[in-house]
């Protein structure tokens, strides 16, 4: 289930680096279908209790992030994770040879009986690579795709080696092109630069027109960071009316020290989080539902709807998105690629024997079954499941371990949109555009202000903050 705001369902989402979407879903679909070398129904490692596992992966499909150049980019993005994961390979070139693009496109669509697969790329910065290995990439899918089979092509990149000539090729081959921008040139170069410390919005921003001249499909991942996060409706509009994006992802940054529960200065609060969420819900509920995609409120439109998220932060489990580096090691989650998270490489064991893994359905299942008590009585946990376990590492007010840091900011938003979220859910049950919710709040608005007007100030204010009128909104 996605975008279910929007008005064309796709299915289709950008890439990220973080809160990934979930697999996508084909249940009408049964398991089954030609494998070739490698196959897992081939090999003595498919054993008989790892057969249904199997089966259902590639029912169900999967994603892989995949990162040619591993952790390598032009830039040095502040609050970037990927850097230090460099250390994972000393003296790598950090460049996916060509045997590993053969035999990770094959297998890839070989462990999908999917109508569609999705080809991820991510970095560092895939672009890197060269135009050179993209083309090959393509000819390898011709060469493995099964008649009826849909490819689709997703990279994200920081755009700043996108010319004419890379978004033709986006173009033609019709790639999704996540692109990363922090919003306005002051905000998005506060901590996204490059390796002389330089901003980088205006290379960023020449990237983005050049797609724009090709018409080339894209869609903006934004993070929210201390620099940012105050400044909401800056961003979202800008976003929206000057990058002209349709589909936007907010990705918190949580960057973790070395001392246990603290985390860098660059990182979003929670409570910050929860606002910057809020700001832009109240613009974009107003205003573009039906018009502008936002994922974090897609998903949460799923959960209220109660079908599954399309972010697999929201989800139950997770396990279903992967990451492969530039040498085939294959690993649980990008946010995990460490020692005790690699599955195995895949020139050794088969793709889909991996993300079927024991190992891997443990990772998955993990995300539920380490939930802390408050988690667990939680009246918002069917929208949040505890977000992301990476961020699980504070303790709850009893003393749990294990809570997320953001809990604070999620639990103020999922509790903000409730109202607005039963509508919309409501309408999708009846047949309806949730889009109509936009009149229902302006309904709810013009109330609203005719009961401000109508209040003495020693009143309760009708907004329901539970202050008087005087402190409240009668305070201006
Ligand atoms: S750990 Fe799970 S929830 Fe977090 S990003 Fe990875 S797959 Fe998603
Ligand atoms: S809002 Fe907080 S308590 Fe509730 S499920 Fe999310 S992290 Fe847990």
């Amino acid at each position: 289930m996605s975008a279910l705001t929007k008005p064309r369902s796709s299915g289709s989402s950008a890439p990220h680096s973080a809160g990934r979407r979930t697999a996508p879903r084909d249940p009408a679909r049964p398991p089954g279908g030609t494998m070739g070398p490698m196959s897992a129904n081939d090999t003595d490692a498919s054993s008989a209790s790892a057969r249904p596992a199997i089966a259902r992966a590639r029912a169900r499909g999967f994603h892989v992030l995949a990162k040619p150049t591993g952790a390598i980019c032009n830039l040095d993005c502040q609050y970037c994770f990927f850097l230090s994961k460099e250390m994972l390979y000393p003296g790598s070139r950090f460049r996916m040879a060509d045997d590993l693009l053969d035999a990770y496109i094959r297998q890839l669509i070989e462990a999908h009986d999917t109508p569609e697969v999705t080809v991820a790329w991510q970095g560092g910065e895939p672009t890197l690579m060269g135009l050179d290995f993209f083309r090959r990439a393509i000819d390898y899918q011709e060469q493995y795709r099964r008649p009826g089979t849909r490819i689709v092509n997703t990279v994200q990149t920081n755009g700043t080696l996108i010319d004419d000539e890379w978004a033709a090729f986006f173009r033609q081959h019709q790639f999704l092109v996540g692109i990363s921008i922090d919003g306005p040139p002051a905000l998005h170069d506060a901590y996204r630069v490059d390796k002389g410390g330089n901003p980088t919005f205006d290379r960023v921003w020449r990237g983005l027109q050049a797609l724009r001249a090709r018409g080339v499909e894209y869609n903006v991942l934004t993070t929210v960071h201390r620099a940012n996060a105050g400044h909401p409706l800056d961003v979202y509009r800008f976003l929206r009316d000057e990058a002209g994006a349709r589909f936007i992802q907010l990705i918190p940054i949580v960057e973790r020290t070395d001392n246990g529960d603290e985390v860098s200065e660059r990182s979003v609060g929670a409570e910050a989080w929860g606002r910057f969420l809020i700001a832009v819900f109240d613009e974009w509920v107003r205003r573009d539902v039906g018009s502008v995609f936002v994922q974090t409120f897609d998903a949460a439109l799923a959960s209220w709807y109660g079908a599954p998220p399309s972010l697999c932060i929201f989800a139950e489990t997770c396990g279903e998105a992967l990451a492969l580096e530039h040498n085939g090691d294959l690993y649980s989650c990008d946010h995990f690629v460490e020692p005790a998270h690699l599955l195995g490489n895949i020139h050794n064991t088969p793709l889909i024997e991996l993300v079927a893994s024991e190992q891997q359905r443990a990772f998955g299942a993990a995300k539920r079954d380490t939930l802390p008590r408050y988690c667990r009585e939680c009246d918002v946990r069917f929208a949040c499941h505890g977000e992301c376990p990476k961020n699980r590492f504070i303790a709850t007010p009893d003393g749990e371990p294990g809570l997320n840091y953001l809990c604070a900011g999620y639990k103020a938003f999922f509790h903000h949109i409730d109202g607005p979220m039963r509508f919309m859910a409501g309408e999708l049950r009846h047949g309806r555009a949730p889009a109509n919710v936009m009149a229902e709040v302006a309904r709810g608005d013009r109330e609203l202000l005719d009961r401000l007007r109508a209040s003495g100030r020693n009143d309760a204010c009708p907004c329901g903050s539970g202050r008087k009128f005087k402190r409240c909104h009668g305070a201006a």
